[in-house]
């Protein structure tokens, strides 16, 4: 192997520190720790997980968080009102509502109805247009955890090429324009790409942000770049015994990690980093309602 692990973990673990001291700060000044609301609708185990280790992390930043469980049965409307009243409330900083909504409800209905100054996830399509604008806002917390990997692996990140395989909304497109802002030179693939693993042969940062198991092969990738593997997918994993399974990347790892110079594991590589964006973003947003400059 001759890549650096970079170890998502440990770095997400530092960031939580430094918005532990900025939340205990902001709480002299506004009289009031940061608020997050994490609302969850329905009972989908993997959901359950992820809003309890984003209200747990919260808490031990020193943030006051609220999990909000409501019922599969809920309805739009109600999901809305929930939101609305969430925006009126002046002790709460950030609003997350867990994906995936029950299917009767309009998943970008109910984020559109989130306050922008308060969308911690940075999914509205106002938090969209304002990173494609340029204008100061809430990113979205994934892709901006790939970034900081980045910068944290290579410094600055001037003149990179960089190709992002992947699209969507919530971590492709604003990946693409956050390393475009670090004034890389950026190229996103997606399925229609034609020859993907020439493509990948160009970046001198690659984020493989696809959902399908180690897709990405050593050969694909340009010897000494940086990889940021931030697929994760469920395999089944016999040699660990009968129906057992394991987690894996979009990247296969011991291929890649012969080639890369930096590469992020799965899990513990850019996982641990989203929820660090998401206090971090709690912060700035608390920061900013109090008029105060974003301490931390
Ligand atoms: P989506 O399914 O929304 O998007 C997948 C993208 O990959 C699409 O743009 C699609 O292209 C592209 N794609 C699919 N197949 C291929 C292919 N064969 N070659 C090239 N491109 C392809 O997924 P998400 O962006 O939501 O998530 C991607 C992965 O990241 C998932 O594994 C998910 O679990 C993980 N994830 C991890 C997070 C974390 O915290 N670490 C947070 C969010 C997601 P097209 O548009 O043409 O269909």
């Amino acid at each position: 192997m001759t890549a650096q692990i970079i170890d998502g973990k440990a770095i997400a673990e530092e960031i939580d520190r430094r918005v532990g001291a900025a939340a205990a700060q902001l709480e002299r000044l506004m009289g009031r720790k940061p608020g997050l609301a994490v609302v969850l609708v329905g009972e989908d185990p993997a959901s359950e997980v992820y809003v309890r280790n984003k209200v747990r992390r919260a808490m031990a930043a020193g943030m006051e968080s609220t999990e909000i469980r409501k019922p599969a049965s809920i309805s739009q409307d109600e999901v809305i009102a929930l939101v609305r009243q969430l925006n009126d409330n002046p002790s709460v900083d950030g609003i997350l509502v867990q994906m995936p909504l029950p299917d009767h409800i309009d998943a970008g209905a109910v984020i559109n109805m989130i306050d922008p100054d308060k969308d911690v996830d940075g999914l509205t399509a106002i938090s969209a247009g304002r990173l494609l604008a340029g204008e100061d806002g809430l990113r979205p917390c994934t892709p901006a955890g790939c970034v900081l990997l980045a910068e944290q692996a290579m410094g600055d990140l001037t003149g990179k090429s960089v190709v992002v395989i992947g699209r969507s909304i919530l971590v492709g497109k604003p990946a693409a324009l956050l390393f475009l802002e670090k004034n890389c030179t950026v190229t996103v693939a997606h399925s229609r790409t034609t020859d993907l693993p020439a493509l990948c042969r160009t970046a001198d940062i690659l984020v493989a942000a696809v959902g399908r198991p180690q897709m990405v092969k050593g050969d694909w990738i340009k010897p000494g770049a940086c990889v940021l593997d931030v697929g994760i997918n469920r395999v089944d994993a016999p040699e660990r015994g009968e129906g057992k399974t394991r987690l894996v990347g979009d990247v296969d790892f011991d291929e890649a990690a012969g080639v890369a110079g930096w590469i992020t594991p799965v899990p513990g590589g850019v996982g641990p980093m989203t929820i660090a964006m998401l206090l971090r973003n709690t912060m700035t947003a608390a920061a900013r309602r109090a008029n105060l400059e974003q301490a931390g």
